[in-house]
């Protein structure tokens, strides 16, 4: 009996998400009286591999296998698999990332588990039930899922669970498993990224803004707010359908879901559609001239006002603070 982990890697480093990851399935092999094994894919090198040692992962699994260095969601669910039949893993834990979302689902069919995704706490275990918390209905509710299967696949959103240190002894153990062609169908070839922008699906902290910013052309404020911040952009639908900004920055129920720690919302109604992807955010904060907008009842902290006024007087304030 183990807890198997996948380490999400971009750029040959370990990814935020994944040390939640390595910190929630921690928790859950102590209660379990058990350890938790890490699969790491791709080229990541061993002292990155070694930090996992500070979040309670006595052994990785290393696959580093030239057909598996691009994502390929059958072959990495396969391999996955595979070292979770190896290790006798009876809880497999992934982050609720966009390839997360592709991998948990393979995993638990090969290996005819149970499943919950978008996990936002730790499985209450006790005596035969193993209840795990997530949201439902698009955020608006609650669910209470109970695993009743002898194998158990979790995936975690992001930002959920908080990043616990816990040394232990870590091994790092190499592994070459045969890769078939026909997993190898789907092939992400390449990412790329505009810029050195900072990735919506993994942000601390999201800046977006819609219909109310009129244009594109007066996104710039948002942009620098953004840079300020550390942040990465999102905007609603009807943006990304006038072709204001691109669709990968689309959030909602049509979009992408995202749960970053603050979430500053600029001239968006707060439309049910658009709060289904974003309203498990830690923090939110919304900007808007109406004081009817919909988005304020779901706000931590709401501003009154004109976004043409209050973004640069934040930005200014922002800049001071640096300088
Ligand atoms: P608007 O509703 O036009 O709101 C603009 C807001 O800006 C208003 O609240 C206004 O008071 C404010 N404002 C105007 N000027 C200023 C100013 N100067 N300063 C400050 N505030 C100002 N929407 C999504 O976002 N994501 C989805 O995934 C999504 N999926 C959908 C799926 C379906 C099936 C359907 C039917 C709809 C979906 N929508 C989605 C659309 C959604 O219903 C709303 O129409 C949309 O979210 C509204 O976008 P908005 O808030 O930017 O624009």
């Amino acid at each position: 009996m183990s807890v198997l982990i996948y380490i999400e890697s971009a750029n040959n480093k370990i990814k935020k998400s994944a040390y939640e990851v390595a910190s929630y399935a921690s928790a859950i092999a102590e209660k379990l009286s058990t350890s938790v094994t890490a699969t790491v894919i791709g080229d990541v090198e061993n002292s990155e591999i070694m930090s996992l040692a500070k979040y309670g992962v006595s052994k990785a699994v290393h696959v580093n296998n030239d057909k598996l260095k691009n994502f390929a969601n059958q072959a990495y669910a396969s391999v996955i698999a595979e070292i979770a039949k190896k290790e006798q893993a009876n809880v497999i834990v992934l982050s609720n990332s966009l390839s997360g979302k592709a991998l948990a689902p393979r995993i638990a069919i090969k290996l005819n588990a149970g499943i919950v995704d978008g996990a936002l706490a730790l499985p209450e275990i006790n005596a035969d039930k193993f209840i795990v918390r997530k949201t439902a209905f698009s955020s608006k509710a609650f669910a209470y899922v109970e695993l009743s299967s002898a194998i158990k696949v979790i995936s975690l959103n992001p930002n959920a669970y908080e990043i616990v240190k816990k040394a232990v002894d870590l091994t790092i153990e190499a592994y070459n498993p045969e890769v078939r062609d026909r997993d190898l169908k789907a092939v992400i070839k390449e990412i790329s990224q505009v810029s050195n922008k900072v990735s919506l699906a993994d942000a601390d902290i999201v800046v977006s803004a819609g219909r109310g910013l009129k244009g594109p052309e007066n996104w710039g404020m948002i942009e620098e707010l953004a840079n300020l911040l550390g942040a990465a952009t999102a905007c609603s639908k009807p943006v990304s359908d006038a072709g204001w900004r691109p669709h990968s920055e689309h959030v909602g129920q049509t979009g992408l879901a995202i749960s970053p720690n603050l979430y500053i919302a600029i001239g968006i109604s707060g439309a049910i559609q658009h709060l289904a992807g974003v309203s498990s955010s830690k923090t939110i904060v919304v900007i808007n001239k109406d004081p009817e907008a919909p988005f304020f009842k779901v706000a931590d902290y709401g501003i009154i006002g004109d976004a043409f006024e209050i973004v640069p007087k934040i930005i200014q304030e922002l800049k001071s603070l640096k300088a």
